[in-house]
């Protein structure tokens, strides 16, 4: 396989044009590797989410080049026709809040997606309680979501974007409303859920409880990036 799960070369985006034109993105580079997690750390304004955006095919940078797996993406333009499909099979998405689907049960809201995607439905439900196992929620698999705590839904979530089995997961600040421990068991959890299905992710992210678990962190200042490696390592939670 590929050395790289994501990469990221010259990034540039620009929103609008002439006077009123904002720079978001200036340069950035960033490479994450199948299995491993890094974070992405920078303040309001610095271009987080049009980062995030961009890699996710949800808005079109303006210039550089995106690689997922041994597949250029992004080159001064798309280079796949089927955008839609990218975001579904491809690429995983974890929010702040949970949002799951109220009225589906836990199984249901993990397994909705494959299932969209044209999976047979059991083979879908099969997977998503593998996964529910994996995160130790199986046991609210036939519970509503509302009847989960915060930790367990926040759970919940990380399955539902694991179920197609992405080869990469865009995780926007999954901690913030969680405290301590919680916070530090979901970056357990992001660790050993990237080894084992050698995912590459990238957590966004300005949690200082969280900041120092991360081996690499690329910081975001005014459009561009820097790399940090940290001496830390979190090890999964039990
Ligand atoms: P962060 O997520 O780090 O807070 P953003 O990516 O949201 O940063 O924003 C980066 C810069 O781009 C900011 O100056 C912001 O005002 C600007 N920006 C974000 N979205 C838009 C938009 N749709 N139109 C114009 N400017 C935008």
């Amino acid at each position: 396989m590929d050395g790289f799960g994501i990469r990221i070369e010259g990034l540039r985006k620009r929103y609008g044009e002439g006077d009123t034109a904002v720079d978001a993105l200036k340069d950035v580079n960033l490479t994450v590797s199948p299995g491993e997690v890094v974070g992405l750390i920078g303040p309001s304004g610095s271009g987080k989410s049009t980062l995030l955006k961009c890699l996710g095919a949800v808005i079109e940078p303006t210039a550089g080049r995106m690689t997922l797996g041994d597949e250029v993406i992004y080159d001064n333009g798309w280079k796949l026709a089927d955008l839609r499909a990218l975001r579904r099979d491809r690429i995983g998405f974890i929010f702040q809040a949970p949002h799951l689907i109220p009225f589906l049960d836990v199984i249901d809201n993990v397994a909705l997606l494959p299932m969209l995607a044209g999976q047979p439905n059991a083979q879908a439900r099969r997977r998503a309680l593998a996964l529910l196992e994996a995160l130790d929620v199986a046991h609210r698999a036939h519970a509503r979501p509302s009847q989960l705590s915060g930790g367990e839904q926040q759970r919940v979530a990380i399955a539902r974007a694991l179920a197609n089995q992405p080869p990469v997961v865009l995780a926007d600040e999954p901690t913030a409303p969680l405290d301590s421990e919680r916070a530090l068991g979901v970056v357990g959890i992001l660790n050993h859920m990237a080894q084992q299905f050698r995912t590459a992710i990238v957590v966004v992210t300005h949690d200082e409880k969280i900041i120092p678990t991360f081996r690499r962190r690329y910081h975001i200042r005014d459009g561009r990036t820097d790399e940090e490696r940290g001496q830390a390592h979190a090890e999964p939670a039990g």
